[in-house]
Parts: structure tokens; sequence; C-alpha cells
């Protein structure tokens, strides 16, 4: 039996009465409570209707009830499929018809609107889950006849659909199989050195490949313990970091962090491994970090699609501002963003990845999927790469936001850079606008830093001689942040949308 549930059940069953998943209030499982609890849950979903290979699509708030829910679709050969917390009615309506689930667990709270929404798109059943574990799912469970066995599957069934971040356009529905989410799994268990003693301190959201998969499949694989916080909370993690072993975290964490004073050694002494992804950690971060802790942040490089492929080493150098090399079974080439050839080492192209990581395709497209996942295996991830000398790759940004002026190609990342050496500045974002002699026009949304004061020369003057022209921004704009989402990722096509009428 391929069920990765099996591989997790085994796990869980020699860790027994060791610690699975702690909350701050105290509530939890031990490795063996929370077991014992995917069969009740497990039993829930056969009585709500769910067989395998059925969708249970699910926003719900976190909670260690949330995890056992995921376990529990795998246990019964479903297909999990979490949803952003912030989606609205209108977006929920869009993946229910799409998805097309056999139950939508939702907040106890949205109730009504997800009743309505899961009939007018044929999902037959709904049930809640709330954070202290009320609802109508955890009472169903208490009911239930427990089961206790394994559906069978196979490594290609279908374990998740996991929705892509809409960063660059409408979610798409990533299929990613048993075997993709356990070899990852047991990759980076192997990587990142997880073992029994691990406690993760864990505040990342569980709707996304970073909180959901890395995090907890390591968890559970490894045989370790988490933390679950419901959020990034600086107090908190200053609190717990003596009593955790590991963080996973955003860029932006980790930004957070080394603003605030008590970022010492002494605080950060029994941890061991500080790990950032989702998005890219700026250099700066890295060292600063560094050199208040003596933690050198482990910076990865993933995809919904994809798991994680890209690592910088545990042992060896952590190079700040690059994503390090392909993880163990994972290859990478990287090509012309035209041809789809080659481009030789060192020249910037699209990374694409293979590897028993990477999905099987887009749910319900498979246009986009034929385009995307090329016939000899290789995904076009649509992140623009270079490899350097030493071999550590440095993600340059994705192909959608690569500025064409004038025929040539810029790149934001570059000139983004340049400009936050600049003093007063905090950070800033560089993006293509429709420029009728261009094409595009370099554009610089610029964030100063608190209490400066920042005028458009004095950004355009310091940029004279440290770019060629055809990269100097045509215009700058200041704001007081940059639009993010919950993953921290930069939105460039809200500021695209925003500055479009600049040069008309
Ligand atoms: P969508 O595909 O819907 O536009 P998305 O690409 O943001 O959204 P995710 O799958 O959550 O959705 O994010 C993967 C992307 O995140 C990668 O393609 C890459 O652009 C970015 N990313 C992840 N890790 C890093 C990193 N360490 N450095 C730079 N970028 C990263
Ligand atoms: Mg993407």
């Amino acid at each position: 039996n391929q069920n990765l549930f099996n591989t997790f059940a085994r796990r869980m069953r020699e860790r027994g009465g060791a610690d699975f998943i702690t909350t701050l209030q105290g509530h939890g499982y031990r490795h063996d409570e929370a077991l014992a609890a995917t069969e009740r849950l497990a039993g829930a979903l056969t009585s709500l209707g769910v067989t395998p290979g059925d969708r249970v699509a699910v926003q719900v708030d976190k909670s260690p009830e949330a995890i056992l829910l995921y376990l529990a679709t795998l246990r019964v050969g479903g297909v999990y499929l979490p949803l952003n917390t912030g989606y609205t009615g209108e977006e929920i309506h869009y993946f229910l018809a799409d998805a097309e689930p056999a139950l939508f667990v939702c907040r106890p709270e949205d109730v009504d609107m997800a009743r309505s929404i899961a009939a007018d798109n044929g999902c037959p059943q709904v049930a809640t889950l709330g954070t202290q574990a009320e609802g109508s799912l955890m009472e169903a469970a208490e009911r239930a006849t427990p089961r206790e066995d394994i559906v069978e599957r196979d490594a290609n069934d279908l374990a998740a659909i996991l929705y892509t971040s809409g960063t660059t356009g409408r979610s798409k529905g990533a299929m990613l199989t048993h075997r993709n989410l356990g070899s990852n799994a047991a990759t980076l268990v192997e990587a990142w050195h997880f073992n029994e003693r691990d406690r993760l301190i864990h505040a990342l959201p569980i709707f996304h490949t970073h909180g959901l998969f890395v995090a907890c499949n390591v968890t559970l694989m490894a045989g370790s313990s988490m933390l679950f916080l419901p959020k990034f909370d600086a107090d908190v993690i200053f609190e717990e970091m003596p009593r955790g072993t590991v963080m996973m975290g955003v860029p932006t964490f980790y930004t957070r962090l080394v603003q605030d004073a008590r970022l010492t050694p002494q605080v950060t002494a029994e941890m061991r491994l500080f790990v950032s992804g989702s998005a890219p950690l700026t250099a700066e971060t890295h060292q600063a970090f560094e050199k208040m802790t003596g933690h050198a942040i482990l910076e990865r490089y993933g995809m919904t699609e994809t798991n994680m492929n890209l690592s910088n080493p545990y042992d060896g150098e952590r190079r700040a501002g690059t994503v390090g090399m392909p993880l163990p079974g994972v290859e990478y080439r990287i090509t012309d963003r035209e041809t789809g050839e080659p481009v030789p080492k060192g020249d910037i192209g699209m990374l694409e990845i293979r590897g028993p990581n990477v999905f099987v395709g887009y749910w319900r497209m498979p246009e986009k999927t034929r385009e995307e996942l090329l016939e000899d295996g290789f995904f076009i991830t649509g992140d623009l790469a270079m490899v350097d000398e030493r071999g550590y790759v440095h993600i340059v940004g994705r192909d959608k936001d690569l500025v064409i002026s004038g025929g040539y190609n810029v790149y934001p990342k570059e000139v983004e850079q340049v400009i936050d050496e600049l003093e007063g500045v905090n950070e800033s974002a560089v993006i293509g606008v429709h420029h009728p002699d261009f094409g595009e026009g370099v554009t610089a949304v610029v964030v100063p830093e608190p209490g400066a004061t920042l005028s458009e020369a004095q950004v355009l003057d310091f940029l004279q001689g440290q770019l060629a022209k055809y990269k100097q921004p045509k215009r700058v704009f200041f704001t007081d942040n940059l639009p993010r989402n919950t993953m921290g990722k930069v939105q460039k096509n809200q500021l695209r949308e925003q500055y479009r009428d600049t040069y008309r």
C-alpha cells in the first residue's frame, strides 16, 4: 500500500507517547493520540460520504484538528484540498465549482454561506471545524465507528490538490500524488537532518505548501514534534525559541526578527536550524541575522507544483541571496526563455525542474499542463535563474515580471538591489508599465524608511552611473507598503495595474 499515510502511521505508532503537536494553550496530541484521532475522523469522513478519490475541500483556521483532518483524508484515500482562509464567498464559489468536492469543511461561523455555496455547486456535504475542536466534524468523529484500515493507494494516485498562491494570476490547482509528497518529505528529513528530538516552531499558515507539506510531512516522517502558533508573533517566537530546535519562515518573519533587539545568540542557542522560503530573502537580512545570532538562515526554493527542489546545504556554506543546489533526486536546467534550449553556464534563463517531487498536472487545465509540463518530464517553473561558478542557483525573478524596455531585458531584482542601497530606502519593487516608445517603461515603487524623506530626483541621481541607462527607472513612486499576499509575496500585478497609465 503506497498510501503516504501508511508511512506516517508507522512512524506515529513507533513514536507512541511522544508529543506530536501542541498549542500555546497546551492543547494537542501525542503521536499515538493523533493516530487514534485519525481513525475516528476517517470514520466521520466515511459517514459523510467521502470515498477514495473524492476531494475534501477545507477552509478552516489553523488548529491541530485541521492537520488530523488532512491525515484522515489521506487515510480514507481522499484528496485533500485546503483553501486560503482569506478567500471570500465569491472565491469559494470558484473553487467548489472547479474542484467538485464531496465534502466542504468550513469554519463554524461561515456555515450558512458555505451551505448555500455548496448547494449551488453540487457539493453534497458541509461540516464545520473551529479552532477549539468545536463544530460538526469532531462531533461526527465522536459518533462514528473508527476506521482502523488504511485505504490502498498507488504512488501515482492523488493525495492533494493544492491551489497556487495566485501571485501572477488566478490560482491553479496543482495535482500532487502520494509519491510527490512522500519523496519530498523523505528527502527533506535527510537534507535538513530532521530527527525525533526536533521541535518545530510552526507559525505559517497550513493552506500552503510551506506550512502544510514541508512543515507537517517532515515532522510526521521524522517522528518529531511541532508547536502550532496561530500566526507569526515576535513576542511568542522569542519566548518559544529556547524550547524549539527549528523554525520555518517566510522572509518577512526574518526581516521583522532582525529589527528586534531581543534577537541574540543566547535566545537562539537551542535552535539548530532556521529555514526561509516562499519568497526571496534579501542577502542583507541573511547577513544581519547571522551577525545577530551566529545562525546562517538556510534558504530553499520550491513551489506548489514541485514541493521543494533547491536548497542551500545543511553542512557547508549557505550563500546569502542564493537558493543553493538541487536536492537529491531533483534535476534542474536553465533554458533560453524563447527557444527552450539550455543557456551557457552563468547566463540567466528559465528554470526547469524534474524529479519525483514534480506534480502530475493542473486540475482540469490540460492545455496549461501541456505547455508547462514537458514531455521529457521537466516542468517550466516560470522563474528566471542563473547558476554561479560554485554551483549555487540564484533566483532572478519571475519571467512574468521581467521588463522588456526598448528591446532590452531588465531584471527587476538587479535594479531593486541598487535602489535598496540608497540611504533612507526600506525596500522597492521595479515593474514594467506600458510605454508608447519603449514597449515597457521601467518603473520603481519605493518604500522609504520610517521618517526618511526621499525624492524622485534623489533616487534617479543615485542610480546614474550605477546602472546602464536602459535599466534606470523612467519614473519613481513612493508608497508606505508594497502589496503582499499572506505568504509575503509582493503582488506586482497589482502594482502594474495601479501604475498602468503612467506613460499614457
Ligand atoms: P501563482 O503561481 O498562482 O502565480 P505563486 O507562484 O506565488 O502563485 P507558490 O507556488 O506559492 O505560488 O509560489 C512559488 C513561487 O514562489 C516560485 O515560483 C518563486 O517565484 C517563489 N519562491 C519560492 N521560494 C523562493 C525563494 N527562496 N526565492 C525566491 N522566490 C521564491
Ligand atoms: Mg507559481
